[in-house]
């Protein structure tokens, strides 16, 4: 077992947890709680309370108290947010280990992902937003409304903060996630309650007392945990919340939609995807794009909402491209995320492992060929073997319905119109991905995908300045880049008749 950094054992010390509201915790609930396991070993590593509707209303009412005229972080100059921001960026990296370690013990990910993507992801997202601080602006417009006599008028837009906003955030990436709204949220001015996954309560947890010594005011981020039926339906409904950000599945994506329309807030939903890796004959260099491909749908257990899970492969070069897959992927060590060698973690829980297990059994059944994996190697823990499945039919449950594990299914096409018409034959639009060297197809395919991101010989990775978010079942609105900050903004339209 790795040796946990002096600060992360005495946080995890406290064996149960309140919630994190008005920069302090709140009494822990004894009788209202739950366990935090570990997937690598299944063993409990602390209990978090589950919040009730009150701690929800308490969290809320706390958060609007921040965002009143007035209030320290409303009257705040837009540099001075930016310097918290980038303070909370250095947090970030000055605490990086213990953060990571946290990830890695609730989650099972693998350390080196957690440093890198998780806590690295989150500090470059603060350091990114806090730049926007000083660069939100709205316009000037020449209006035609006639002026009576000499009168003359100016008008203009300006960008306020919308307000409190709850941000619902899954287990995947529990804090590079979060971070792609309360950062954007507290540039724009705005005050957050954060609900983090009851998988992954700990980080966001930890996150948020580091924000607060980092220099933010109490009150302005605030950390509720539970469940996603009482303490996530309490947060959506409130009736002081401005809007909800989520990411998760199109079901609960489509409740919380529901609940937003019922007060009239604003939402944003990201939530997931089936995506599409289409490998032509002329790909650049096969080695490389077997590597590209098994890293786009292997990286995170699979556990990632723009995974290349549906790879579509030229004819021509169906069984040479899928048996090299198939060898990166045999070769990849499965092993505790704490392991500095290992490729595979666990995945993050036994339900979830049970989820991913019974789409492989349904895969089979339905004809699809396994060619590799499909097994757990262990007794213990949540570990599931790359899998990778041949098939023919489009329509199959393995290749319509997202799985989220290492569940890679593989199928052939005959030329660019084929491979369009089977990549955007889905529900989900999230992203895709092209590998081919003639820039005329790469082109057509980036014109014609219907999917939010598409990369080009390259497996889909995040950045703080390029928008994510998807086309149809894939969710409601973009988030990072300009479009993510502003989405936290209303405009307001001026005009001054003088
Ligand atoms: P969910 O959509 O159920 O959960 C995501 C977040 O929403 C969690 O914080 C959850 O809380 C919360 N939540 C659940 N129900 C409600 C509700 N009624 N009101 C408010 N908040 C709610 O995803 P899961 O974690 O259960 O994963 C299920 C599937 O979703 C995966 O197999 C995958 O297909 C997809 N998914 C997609 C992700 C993406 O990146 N787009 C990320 C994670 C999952 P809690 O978990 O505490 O119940």
């Amino acid at each position: 077992m790795v040796k946990l950094t002096q600060q992360l054992t005495q946080f995890l010390n406290k064996k149960t947890f309140g919630h994190f509201i008005n920069g302090a915790y709140t009494t822990p609930s004894l009788t209202n709680s739950i366990e935090v396991i570990n997937p690598a070993n299944e063993e409990t590593i602390v209990s978090v309370s589950k919040g009730s509707p009150e701690d929800v209303d308490y969290a809320v009412r706390t958060a609007k108290t921040a965002f009143e005229y007035q209030s320290p972080w409303r009257k705040m100059s837009p540099d001075d947010r930016g310097k918290i921001l980038f303070s909370i960026a250095e947090k970030l990296e000055e605490h990086k280990e213990s953060l990571a370690q946290l990830i890695t013990l609730e989650n099972g990910k693998l350390i080196k992902d957690a440093r890198s993507s998780d806590v690295g992801g989150a500090s470059k997202t603060f350091r990114y937003y806090a730049g926007w601080t000083t660069k939100i602006e709205g316009e000037t417009l020449d209006i035609s409304q006639p002026q009576k006599g000499n009168k003359q008028n100016f008008a203009f837009t300006r960008r306020e903060p919308i307000g409190v906003i709850a941000a619902i955030v899954p287990w995947n990436f529990p804090l590079s996630i979060a971070s792609w709204k309360v950062a954007p949220a507290l540039a724009a001015g705005c005050t957050v309650v954060l609900k983090p996954s009851e998988e992954t309560p700990l980080s966001a947890l930890l996150f948020a007392e580091l924000a607060v010594e980092a220099g933010l005011p109490p009150g302005v981020l605030n950390v509720v945990t539970g469940d996603g039926a009482t303490t996530g339906s309490a947060l959506i409904s409130h009736k002081d919340i401005s809007k909800v950000t989520f990411t998760g599945s199109t079901q609960t994506g489509k409740i919380i939609g529901k609940a937003a329309m019922e007060n009239v807030t604003g939402v944003s939903l990201e939530l997931g995807g089936k995506s599409p890796a289409i490998v032509f004959d002329d790909a650049i260099d096969f080695d490389a794009t077997a590597k590209g491909v098994a890293a786009g749908i292997f990286r995170n257990q699979g556990q990632v909402c723009v995974a290349g899970s549906r790879v579509y492969i030229h004819k021509n070069v169906f069984d040479k491209v899928l048996t090299d897959i198939a060898h990166v992927a045999e070769k990849m060590k499965i092993s505790d995320g704490f392991d500095e060698a290992a490729d595979l973690g666990p995945l993050v829980s036994r339900s979830h492992l049970e989820g991913v297990c019974a789409y492989i059994q349904k895969g089979q059944e339905e004809g699809a060929v396994l060619m590799s994996g499909g097994d757990q190697p262990f007794d213990k823990g949540c570990f599931l073997q790359p899998t990778i499945f041949s098939v023919t039919d489009n329509e199959q449950t393995i290749v319509q319905e997202e799985i989220f594990g290492p569940v890679l299914v593989a199928i052939p096409f005959t030329d660019m119109e084929d491979a369009l018409q089977k990549a955007n034959d889905s529900k989900m639009g999230l992203a895709a991905t092209v590998w081919t060297k003639d820039i005329s197809k790469a082109m057509t395919m980036v014109n014609r995908l219907q999917a939010g991101v598409v990369y080009v010989n390259s497996p889909v990775r995040s950045d703080p300045n390029l928008p994510l978010g998807g086309y149809k079942h894939s969710g409601i609105g973009r988030e990072l880049g300009k479009t993510g900050v502003y989405a936290y903004t209303t405009l307001k339209s001026v005009n001054i008749v003088y």
